[in-house]
């Protein structure tokens, strides 16, 4: 193949990658988004698609920069330099904005928002930063919407039909009008009849898939080329600066010159087993993780390594247990899907494998991932735990994508799947037994447990106790809406992995996402967007939308520099 000649070169075509090259043809440049696989959006296609904005206009209070500024300061327990936090803070507005002229709409839902991840922090707030998106139309996509990553399963209802975060908190909590929301979706789904004859996908675009869709209608409004299957192998630099990269299409190799800069939104490292097992502090395994299995394997920080990049956090991820089960369609293939907000129900508790408790349960998921490192340093028995719960919060609530036992009984779950997946006894003992936990450790843990459900205290890690553990909790129960017994059989447990959303350490960037060498200095035309950069929250996660907030809020950042810079 003939080498190629661009000004901006972007590298992965999540959406800090699109953004990025869609702001920087609208800034005049000449612009190219390459994809190693043969489907476009990386993980930003599978997600939930919120992005957080710590100041974001909704919020009416005149000092909220300077709140957030607090909040991102405690977060990132100072290791991020304030320039850089503000950064964020300014342009994520203004990167809203310009979404908007994109036709991606992101908004508050005041009924069903989340708080934030830390919300006794200085600086939180309860409601107002963390937006959803809203849904788009896939259908003047035409083909090319069948190249983009589909949503998880868990995330649609019956595994098919996409939903809004707004629509799925409607579902899930069985909100006022539930029934008619079902009837309306599976009527917008089945009369979209030229989708239909082509294929089972929505077109009807929500979360994830809205994002990357939106954002893919604007390139492709634009004429902004997307090269599929085409991989990035190494930087070129010329006298310090990057000027291009080599890359390899179908067995061909060869160049694509950047006349401005490359910038790096080629993910991040977690499925690479070998850079897992080197940066992280505990052993976890790639297929743990979320994220597509062939997408985010660190080669954006091993090409910014040989050109001298410096890094940081690179021992950090965004971390969420999961659990393995197998697809519906395929019993023999596993996957890990997410558990990310079911901790928080009422009559269950998690337990490290010496049946003990170990954290408020309620907690982040990214919270949630780092007790159990650490109960692991100190015990040796996590990685995995596991969740347990009685019948009544099996008859209720969901959990890892299955529906409540009222809806999917045990008798309709998958063959194979109880004793595998889900363990199930009728008394505590035989689930202590099925576990291979110590029966009299796990019975002492749930009575103790137990007896502070009634009163509504847990006194030991005070599941229950702020806003955020509330906003999953179960709003009829009293006196506290996280807290209920694990009563009555039969019981089940699920064995939870320390997975991950992605990897969040990476080459250190500055405030315009510039690459910073190892003597602090900018590296000419290099940029990092997204998962592959050193994050700009550090080891924390400060709400939802924390990962794609500021991956696109930098790549707006970094297409304003390189638009602005003479050279
Ligand atoms: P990606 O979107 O992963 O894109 C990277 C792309 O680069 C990939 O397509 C990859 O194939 C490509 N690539 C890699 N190497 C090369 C190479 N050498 N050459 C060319 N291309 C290459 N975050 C939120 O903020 N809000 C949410 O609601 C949310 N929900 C989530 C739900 C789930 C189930 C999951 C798994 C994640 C969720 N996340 C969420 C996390 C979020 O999706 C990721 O942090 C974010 O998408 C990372 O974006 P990125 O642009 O850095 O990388």
């Amino acid at each position: 193949m003939a080498d190629m000649h661009y000004d901006v070169v972007v590298v992965g075509s999540g959406a800090g990658g699109i953004l990025t090259a869609i702001r920087a043809h609208d800034l005049g440049l000449r612009t190219v988004v390459i994809e190693k696989t043969d489907r476009y959006g990386g993980t930003s296609a599978v997600s939930g698609g919120g992005i957080w904005i710590p100041s974001c206009p909704w919020i009416k209070d005149p000092d909220i920069d300077q709140k957030s500024l607090e909040y991102l300061r405690f977060c990132t327990d100072r290791q991020v330099s304030d320039e850089r936090l503000n950064a964020y803070i300014r342009s994520s507005t203004q990167m809203v904005e310009y979404l908007d002229e994109l036709g991606v709409h992101y908004f508050i839902d005041k009924n069903n928002s989340y708080p934030d991840y830390y919300p006794d922090a200085p600086g939180a707030v309860p409601i107002g930063r963390s937006m959803y998106i809203d849904t788009v139309d896939g259908r003047p996509l035409g083909d090319d919407l069948y190249n983009m990553r589909e949503s998880l399963p868990e995330f649609m209802l019956f595994d098919r039909i996409t939903l809004s975060l707004s629509e799925a908190g409607i579902l899930l909590y069985r909100a006022p009008g539930w029934r008619l929301l079902v009837l309306k979706l599976l009527f917008k789904y089945w009369t979209d009849f030229k989708g239909r004859m082509t294929s089972k996908r929505d077109r009807r675009l929500n979360i994830g898939s809205a994002l990357v869709g939106g954002l893919r209608k604007a390139m492709i409004s634009r004429n902004i080329p997307l090269l599929l299957q085409t991989r990035m192998d190494s930087l070129i630099q010329d006298d310090g600066a990057v000027t291009g990269i080599t890359a390899s299409r179908l067995g061909n190799t060869f160049k694509i010159n950047a006349t401005k800069a490359v910038v790096l939104a080629s993910g991040g490292f977690e499925q690479n087993q070998v850079l897992r097992e080197k940066y992280f502090p505990q052993k976890t395994q790639a297929s743990w993780s979320v994220t597509p299995r062939d997408c985010n394997m660190g080669d954006g920080l091993v090409a910014a390594l040989n050109v001298g990049a410096d890094t940081e956090f690179l021992d950090q991820a965004w971390w969420a247990p999961t659990m393995t089960k197998s697809t519906h369609e395929s019993p023999q293939v596993s996957r890990s899907v997410p558990v990310f907000f079911e901790r928080g129900y009422p009559n269950c508790l998690c337990v490290n494998r010496h049946g003990n408790r170990f954290v408020n349960e309620a907690a982040s998921y990214h919270q949630f991932g780092q007790a159990m490192m650490k109960d692991n340093e100190e015990t040796g028995g996590n990685i995995p735990c596991w969740f347990i719960f009685d019948s009544q919060f099996r008859r209720k609530y969901p959990v890892a994508g299955i529906l409540p036992s009222t809806v999917t009984p045990d008798s309709a779950l998958p063959k194979g799947w109880l004793d595998k997946f889900i363990f199930k006894a009728q008394t505590l003992d035989e689930l202590a037994a099925k576990m291979s936990i110590d029966k009299a450790a796990l019975t002492k843990t749930i009575s103790r447990f137990n007896e502070q459900a009634r009163t509504g205290i847990d006194k030991d890690f005070g599941k229950g106790d702020n806003v955020y553990n509330q906003f999953f909790g179960d709003p009829t129960v009293k006196p506290n809406r996280c807290l209920g017994p694990v009563s009555e059989g039969p019981f089940y447990a699920i064995k939870l992995d320390l997975g991950d959303i992605g990897s969040k350490g990476g080459p250190k960037t500055d405030e315009n996402a510039n690459v910073l060498d190892v003597n602090g200095k900018r590296i000419r035309g290099l940029y990092a967007v997204g998962n592959v950069a050193g994050s700009v929250t550090a080891g924390s996660y400060p709400g939802a939308g924390g990962t794609l907030g500021p991956a696109m809020t930098f790549a707006y950042v970094a297409a304003n520099h390189i638009g602005q810079r003479n050279t």
